[in-house]
């Protein structure tokens, strides 16, 4: 029996990877427009690109961007965030990684391999790995996530989360990270109160 530890639920796109910043050339590429021709702040589905007005839309371009352009592979992480994810995975945080990348069927296989690689090669360091649509199903402390429904789904459910900004969820209340500096000093504040609370309990079992 291990004791337990205080978990941080990680969302992926957009809050640890550049999920915008990977996909805007290689929509540029399949659109066959100059990519600064696609604005950078955009909306959740992304309209402002045309994405809904070409054959087969968001989903056809993200099928081609994950199988024929490797994305989950090669998006750049967020300024900070394996450094981060680090420096609270040694202050005893377990990180959960929980992330809806599995929402086309038959490449699931090229999914998970490219977000293992992925994860692995920037050295995030973590011990879950859930592909979930419904986070809240997932238990966490703690969370973070950029999307708005999933943030404000999270919050009225009673679970803490910390919105990652851009541009897609600007509207929502704090708390807020706009840097990965940021979101260290709210899992810290969060965990040493999650400490004062649970830090006698001794050892539970199965965790
Ligand atoms: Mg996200």
């Amino acid at each position: 029996m291990a004791k337990r530890k205080f978990v941080f639920g990680v969302d992926l796109d957009g809050t640890c990877a550049d999920f915008y910043g990977g996909l805007r050339p290689i929509a540029a590429e399949w659109l066959g427009a100059l990519m600064d021709s696609l604005p950078e702040h955009v909306s959740w589905t992304l309209p402002e690109w045309g994405v809904d007005k070409a054959p087969g839309g968001y989903e056809a371009l993200h099928k081609f961007a994950v199988t024929q352009r490797s994305l989950f592979r090669n998006l750049k992480p967020m300024p900070g965030a394996p450094q981060v994810l680090r420096a609270l995975s040694k202050l005893d945080v377990r990180i959960r990684i929980i992330t809806h990348r599995l929402f086309i069927k038959y490449f699931h296989l090229t999914a998970v391999q490219q977000t293992v690689e992925w994860l692995e090669t920037h050295d995030i360091p973590y011990w879950d790995l859930c592909f979930m649509s419904d986070k809240a199903a997932v238990g966490a402390d703690l969370y973070i996530e950029d999307s708005p429904d999933n943030v404000e789904r999270l919050r009225a459910d009673g679970h803490p989360t910390i919105v990652f900004s851009n541009t897609t969820n600007l509207h929502l209340t704090g708390p807020r990270a706009d840097t990965w500096a940021e979101v260290e000093a709210l899992v810290v504040r969060e965990l040493a109160k999650w400490q004062a609370l649970h830090g006698d309990e001794g050892e539970l079992p199965g965790r």
